[in-house]
């Protein structure tokens, strides 16, 4: 039976994304079987860390004989919601926006780029990535129109309040921020930070601290 999704640790949806990745990756190569101890060697988890994430969610693989690869790769695209297409909006298309809005894999990975937002009279208008950038307030029209789903926020920080206002005001259910600061939103909406910069810290105490990774493993 499926586990109630609201007591699933954020850490085992980390996870299975890493998961997804690599069934993925064992499906293009050719590969048809595989083990939770392949899968926690690659994922750098243990095997007992794999069979309890997915046991939130079902029952997966074969006492023994392990999991079919295709049908493992399916059912976590299914526990993540990846069976449908989700549409996208960026808000703010500076630097960081307009390198996101070019990345070319945005289809293959089940989103589609949608819109793309900004308030510069001299940005609006111009084409990126094949689609012409709209004033801000266009976005509750285009994203009735589009259904999208998804913005990014790629906006200044002090900004970023504003634009995650608009996005939530036009119907959105998730936001993927990059801006470095804290966006306050309603509860049924999600948003996911994004922080290169936060990582990089965190590279720092681990640079520092070489003894810590072994017990990270
Ligand atoms: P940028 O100045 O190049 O671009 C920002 C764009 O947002 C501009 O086009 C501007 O006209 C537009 N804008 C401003 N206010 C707006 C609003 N209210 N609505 C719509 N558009 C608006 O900035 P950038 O270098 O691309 O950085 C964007 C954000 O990403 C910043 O918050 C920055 O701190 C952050 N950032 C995040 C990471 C990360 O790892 N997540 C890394 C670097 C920068």
């Amino acid at each position: 039976m499926a586990h109630d999704p609201r007591t699933v640790p954020s850490a085992t949806i980390s996870r299975l994304v890493t998961y997804l990745r690599i069934v993925t990756q064992l499906e293009q190569g050719g590969v048809r079987t595989t083990s939770s101890e392949y899968l926690a060697k690659e994922a750098q988890v243990s095997a007992f860390q794999i069979r309890k994430d997915l046991a939130y969610f079902g029952r997966f693989g074969t006492r023994g004989e392990g999991y079919t690869v295709p049908t493992l790769r399916r059912e976590i695209e299914r526990i993540l919601g990846l069976t449908r297409q989700w549409r996208v909006a960026i808000v703010g298309v500076g630097r960081i926006g307009e390198a996101l809005a070019n990345y070319p894999n945005f289809r293959d990975y089940h989103f589609e780029l949608k819109g793309l937002f900004d308030l510069d009279p001299a940005k609006v208008g111009r084409l990126v990535a094949g689609l012409e950038i709209k004033h801000l307030s266009e976005l509750n029209r285009l994203v009735l129109e589009q259904g999208i789903d998804i913005g990014f926020i790629t906006v200044p920080p002090k900004a970023a309040q504003d634009a995650a206002d608009a996005l939530v005001q036009a119907g959105i259910k998730g936001i993927l921020n990059f801006a470095p600061t804290v966006i306050e939103v309603p509860r049924e909406v999600h948003v996911e930070p994004v922080d290169f910069l936060a990582g990089l810290k965190r590279l720092s105490f681990y640079i520092i601290n070489p003894q810590l990774k072994e017990e990270l493993a």
